[in-house]
């Protein structure tokens, strides 16, 4: 045969940006057309607003708000999925050493990260916070898919989670339906498949949070997920010391000394919750519990610009 197969010539790759979950989503599928491109794109759309409504704890309609609204009074039934969801969020817990905790939720009430904060809260009001803290006190029913919190007061928030999540359900939604490639970027939660319309892998910048206009390692991402956790603007200072908005659940204090932390997983929620998890771990504890697991790796960087990687990472530096 005469004619000559050019890699990627079928198909181009389209990119909406969006917010979603009050956070900005670019969304990219290599498609044969635009109008095929946009039908994929507006697929994920919905995926991730239908998760929205599920997890949403703004949302006074949410399950995950009517469990909220009765913790201390009764299980709330809710759909496999949210149980599922929050099942999960257990075991990293349970990993993490309850550095990772869905109940930070009751506590966000005192620390606020948006500049507005003027004194460090009393010791009382932060011990005060944490007593409705404890992801043993969420009770699951299994048969009856029900999800009770014990302690009136108690309450559950995906802040840490969701958009792992549903990244990668808006990812294995476009995969079934046969897109052969793509990234969903949510906020800098990327989770990619198939490889550019040129053939070659997707490449993620990671950013330096020294330097937010330089792009510190370019890493070839093809399948797998990477997230990083550390926004720069939500942190606030006293007596010259940095907290960010990552909760330590046993002590009520936010986490400090780590600035950033990038995680390498098979999938966003797993590397979402467990770039959360670091900022509380610290260093040391982080990069242990990192090296222990299969298939994850990371990248810490630390207050005073120190970069620390798990043992098996190959960062080219650019
Ligand atoms: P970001 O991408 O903004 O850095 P993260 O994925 O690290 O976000 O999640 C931070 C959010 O997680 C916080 O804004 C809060 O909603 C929630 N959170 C804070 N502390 C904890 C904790 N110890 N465990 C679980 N979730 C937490
Ligand atoms: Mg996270």
């Amino acid at each position: 045969m005469a004619a000559t197969t050019i890699v990627g010539y079928c198909c181009q790759s389209y990119t909406r940006t969006l917010k979603l979950m009050g956070s900005r989503f670019d969304i990219t599928v290599v498609a044969e057309n635009e109008d095929e491109g946009n039908q994929y794109i507006d697929m994920a759309v919905g995926e991730i607003q239908r998760i929205e409504k599920l997890i949403s704890s703004w949302d006074e309609s949410s399950q995950t708000s009517a469990i909220n609204r009765n913790s201390g009074i009764k299980p709330v039934i809710v759909d496999p999925e949210l149980f599922q969801l929050i099942e999960r969020a257990i075991a990293i817990s349970k990993l993490t050493d309850g550095a990772f905790d869905i109940t930070y939720a009751s506590m966000d009430k005192i620390w606020k990260f948006d500049g507005s904060m003027t004194e460090m809260p009393s010791q009382e009001a932060i011990t005060a916070s944490v007593s409705k803290v404890g992801y043993q006190h969420i009770r699951l029913n299994k048969e009856e898919s029900s999800v009770f919190l014990e302690l009136p007061g108690m309450k559950i928030g995906f802040g840490a989670i969701g958009k792992g999540y549903s990244a990668d359900k808006a990812k294995a939604l476009l995969m079934a339906h046969g897109v052969k490639a793509g990234i969903i970027n949510a906020s800098g939660d990327m989770n990619t498949w198939g490889t550019q319309p040129s053939g070659e892998e997707w490449k993620v910048g990671i950013v330096n949070p020294m330097n937010k206009n330089k792009v510190f390692a370019v890493l070839p991402l093809n399948q797998g997920a990477v997230v990083t956790s550390g926004d720069y603007e939500k942190y606030v200072k006293f007596n010259g010391i940095r907290y960010t908005h990552i909760i330590n659940p046993q002590t009520g204090y936010p986490a400090t000394g780590i600035i950033s932390a990038t995680v390498f997983a098979p999938k966003a929620e797993l590397a979402d919750a467990l770039a959360t998890s670091i900022f509380v771990m610290g260093i040391d504890v982080g990069l242990n519990r990192i090296n222990q697991l299969p298939h994850v790796e990371c990248i810490l960087i630390d207050e005073n610009g120190n970069v620390y990687s798990s043992e098996h990472i190959k960062i080219e530096k650019e």
